[in-house]
């Protein structure tokens, strides 16, 4: 708990850090479908390119001696070569007809209540559990309960760290090891990831994809203690994603949002069932 900080501080870090890498996806609807195809490593890379005023390269930086021999501009020595493949959409809710939301439940900490596998199973709930290591590593059993009444495990890295002040090979290990051993200790490996406190930069994006991560998971409302905070006109809408975290008083909070949801007309839907099966590919 001690690591979260306030619901209004991580949607605000995260939308400006989304901003700043140049996607959308805090206040506005992202689709998927369309979201997946768009090649934002290649594309950009390629605007830069395409910016630079014709005979810039005669105008531009002197030749420099490299250690090798090699003689090269500046801007031919700093440029990269961006590895192939789209990055990950980052979604905050999903298109839906009809009054469906989807529930995702991040970290792991605090009590491991069997009365909270009970309520899952018996009302048969789909939700989608992004897990840190960290949290869960002293009792992945429970989760495999949970997986058993339908959950879905999916990937929020090992330790819980804000990703964006890492490198790149950090994240990518953050991210990569516990999909790794969730694969093992659940028998199929995450496709899809959420960012601890949402914080995304380029690089989360790139080591997510590179990790195997088809969708990066953002949320439109924050549920504490069984209460929504909504983020537009004090209710739901169709395909938005809540967050939740695993908390003390679980069971008896659970039941309160279900009570909410189910009062606005809304239920809760299975992602499996509404995102395209690319997306759950391995
Ligand atoms: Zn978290």
């Amino acid at each position: 708990m001690a690591l979260r900080p306030p619901a209004r501080t991580m949607t605000a870090t995260a939308c400006t850090l989304l901003a700043a890498s140049g996607l959308t996806a805090c206040h506005h609807t992202t689709d998927p479908r369309s979201a997946a195809g768009t090649p934002t490593a290649s594309r950009s890379g390629g605007h830069a390119r395409s910016r630079r005023p014709a005979g810039r390269r005669s105008a531009g930086p002197p030749a420099t001696r490299r250690p090798g021999g090699n003689t090269a501009t500046t801007a031919q020595v700093t440029r990269t070569v961006e590895p192939s493949g789209p990055l990950p959409p980052v979604l905050s809710r999903i298109p839906v007809h009809g009054k469906i939301v989807f529930i995702t439940i991040d970290d792991g900490w605090g009590e491991k209540d069997p009365a909270f596998v009970r309520l899952i199973r018996e009302r048969r709930v789909p939700v989608t559990l992004f897990l840190t290591d960290l949290a869960i590593r002293k009792d992945y059993g429970y989760f495999r309960g949970l997986q058993r009444a339908g959950a879905l495990i999916e990937d929020h890295t090992m330790t819980h760290p804000y990703l964006p002040k890492l490198s790149y090979a950090r994240q990518k290990e953050q991210i990569c090891a516990s999909a790794d051993i969730y694969a093992s200790q659940y028998g199929s490996r995450p496709t899809l990831f959420r960012a601890p406190y949402g914080a995304t930069g380029r690089d989360t994006l790139r080591a997510a994809r590179d990790c195997g991560m088809k969708a990066v998971f953002f949320w439109r409302e924050v549920v504490t203690g069984g209460r929504i905070a909504y983020q537009t006109s004090g209710r739901l809408h169709p395909g938005d994603i809540l967050l939740v975290h695993f908390n003390p008083n679980m069971t008896a909070d659970f039941k309160r949002l279900l009570h909410t949801v189910e009062k606005q007309g809304f239920k809760p839907g299975a992602i499996r069932k509404y995102l395209p099966a690319r997306y759950f590919r391995q």
